[in-house]
């Protein structure tokens, strides 16, 4: 397939915002690739070149975009930039300044979609010495021969910046449409995506294999799936109530980090919450589940929680920010011992446990985990006495828990869900205080004493999925330690812009801005009307968006979340209605 064809299409998706208009030229774009190039098209549109739990990270450092683009024009890297800032993107800078290009290119070879796909690969791919040159002689071979147009989406998808709006789930509704005889059929594909979210496959396969391929998509060691997720309600009661009055499982909610562990053998893979491979941060888990756990081939959930070896107590979160290093790693598993608490089990043997029942799963999973010091199943408490979870609660709280997660016995693993068969349960729900919220810092202001020369105060955006941007919500200063705050700068430095990035919205306008990248957690005191930030802007109120009240730092840097993973609008809306509802308008 030529890559004119994809670019054209997406020059047409750019000026779509409408759902249905956008699934209907997304499914032509599909219909119009051989299959065996489909799930490269699939990856490229979704400005990625493997599914994310592969970690093939695209997202060349600007100034180096910018060099290339230099070298293709044959302009002087003053003018690229100035060329740069005047649009405030990447792309259209290349745009424009390769439609100004002399004649000779004009007899280039035209690119393919597998060229551009297997330069961009090598690209992501290079590292080490003399990498740059590769990469740019690489990325330059591609703006020769490309058209303006074609140049305008490699530079924003090399630099991990296309930002079409095509969520994953309009994908999975154009490949319905596309494949499986129709929209209708988007429930299937979604689920498949789910237990197996590699969309590329996912479409490759309804391509080639229709709705029975699709229904053949299952679990399967090796691959993450996505997690099931938790809704919140603010007192027990109505936990019970929203569970249909009857038992409900109460389980601690520990304080850590989620693992997804996958195992055959003795070979033992973990995954984050968000998908990432993390095998390397706990070589000790490895070791614990082999020794711990009799089923040989499993896929199992548990929180990594550091603990007190004299004691056996939960330690803080923070403890466990001490096992990502990249050296040391011997000491720090000594210095810092952690427990595995196992909470679900999705595989066991041949038999994918995910359709099953949450007692079904609980009961092979205390017949699969030795309970030791080290592992352990969670506390979990079955009542449907709301004063019985309350005083559950207040026993996981004093041994170091957040609260308690509450789970419905009935209730299958819904992989990638958030829903009410889950429902998170904390002290501070109850009172006026919010909840804490994950939040992207996409903006930086300068300090001043103490501060100067860092970042004295952060601008945060929250993910509003629906139009697939980030809006502004809040600027936090306080709750930063001096470490955080010489941390922080360098490992935002990658993703600094010049300008206002590409799906950022926001009327407040801080000193350097950042793309979405790095997530950070915020308590605050409540949630507030705003005539400032765009969070939510007109949907409690016209020409107000949302913001937060006295937000604080909690000290917990959220690199288990992806910044599509934070904290969203539609919570924070919902979060703001529970708000008003209990203290009043
Ligand atoms: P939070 O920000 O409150 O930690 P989250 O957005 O990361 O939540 P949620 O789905 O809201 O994710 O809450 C579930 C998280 O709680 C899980 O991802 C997991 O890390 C953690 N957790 C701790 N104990 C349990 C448990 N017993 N069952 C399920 N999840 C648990």
């Amino acid at each position: 397939m030529n890559y004119s064809e994809v670019a054209s299409k997406y020059a047409q998706l750019e000026g779509i915002s409408g759902r249905n208009e956008m699934t209907k030229v997304l499914a032509e774009l599909l219909k119009a690739a051989p299959k065996a190039e489909l799930a490269q098209l699939v990856y490229l549109t979704q400005g990625k070149l493997r599914p994310d739990y592969e970690g093939v990270e695209l997202g060349l450092a600007e100034k180096l975009a910018l060099r290339a683009l230099a070298s293709a024009s044959g302009l002087s890297q003053e003018k690229v930039y100035a060329t740069y800032v005047k649009h405030g993107d990447l792309g259209t800078a290349a745009e424009d300044l390769l439609s100004n290009r002399n004649q000779g290119t004009l007899f280039s070879e035209g690119l393919t979609l597998r060229r551009v796909y297997e330069t961009l690969l090598r690209i992501a791919k290079q590292s080490g010495s003399g990498s740059v040159d590769a990469k740019l002689k690489e990325l330059v071979s591609l703006l020769n021969d490309g058209s303006p147009l074609e140049a305008k989406f490699i530079m924003r998808t090399v630099t991990g910046q296309l930002r079409l709006g095509v969520a994953d789930y309009t994908v999975l509704d154009a490949a319905a449409t596309a494949f499986l005889g129709g929209k209708e059929a988007r429930g299937d594909a979604e689920r498949a995506y789910n237990v197996h979210p590699d969309l590329g496959h996912v479409v490759e396969t309804a391509a080639s294999k229709g709705p029975k391929g699709i229904g053949e998509i299952a679990v399967q060691v090796g691959v993450p799936i996505r997690p099931m997720l938790a809704e919140r309600l603010s007192s027990a009661a109505d936990i019970v109530r929203k569970m249909g009055d009857k038992p409900v499982t109460a389980e601690y909610k520990l304080d850590g980090e989620r693992l997804q562990i996958h195992r055959v053998g003795d070979d033992v893979r973990l995954f984050s919450r968000r998908l990432e491979v993390i095998t390397s941060h706990y070589p000790d888990a490895g070791d614990l589940v082999r020794k711990h756990v009799s089923a040989k081939r499993a896929i199992l959930e548990a929180e990594v929680v550091a603990i007190n070896e004299d004691t056996g107590e939960y330690l803080p979160f923070q403890e466990l920010m001490h096992r990502r290093r990249k050296h040391g790693i011997e000491q720090a598993i000594a210095d810092y011992p952690v427990a595995l608490n196992f909470f679900d089990m999705l595989l066991a043997g041949q038999s994918d446990l995910t359709g099953k029942p949450y007692t079904v799963r609980r009961k092979r999973l205390e017949q699969a985990v030795e309970q030791t010091d080290r592992t352990r199943l969670v506390p979990a408490k079955t009542t449907s006495a709301p004063a019985d979870i309350e005083g559950f609660m207040e026993e996981a709280i004093a041994n170091g828990c957040e609260g308690l997660v509450v789970k419905d016995p009935a209730s299958t693993y819904r992989a990638g869900a958030r829903e009410f068969a889950w429902i998170k349960l904390k002290r501070e729900y109850r009172s006026e205080l919010t909840d804490t919220i994950d939040l992207v810092i996409i903006g930086g202001f300068h300090g001043r004493g103490r501060r100067a020369g860092n970042y004295g105060t952060y601008l945060l955006g929250t993910f509003d999925g629906k139009r697939s941007i980030y809006t502004s919500v809040a600027k936090v200063g306080t709750g930063f330690s001096d470490e955080d705050l010489r941390k922080l700068p360098a490992l935002l430095k990658p993703f600094e812009s010049h300008v206002k990035p590409p799906g950022v919205e926001s009327e407040m306008v801080p000193d350097v801005w950042f793309r979405p990248h790095l997530v950070i957690e915020i308590i605050a005191a409540e949630l507030t009307l705003s005539p400032i930030h765009t969070a939510a802007m007109g949907r409690v109120r016209p020409g107000a968006g949302i913001s937060l009240r006295f937000p604080k730092f909690t000290g917990k840097l959220r690199d288990d979340k992806s910044p599509e993973d934070a904290t969203s609008v539609e919570e924070i809306v919902a979060m703001y209605n529970r708000q008003t509802k209990k203290i009043g308008p």
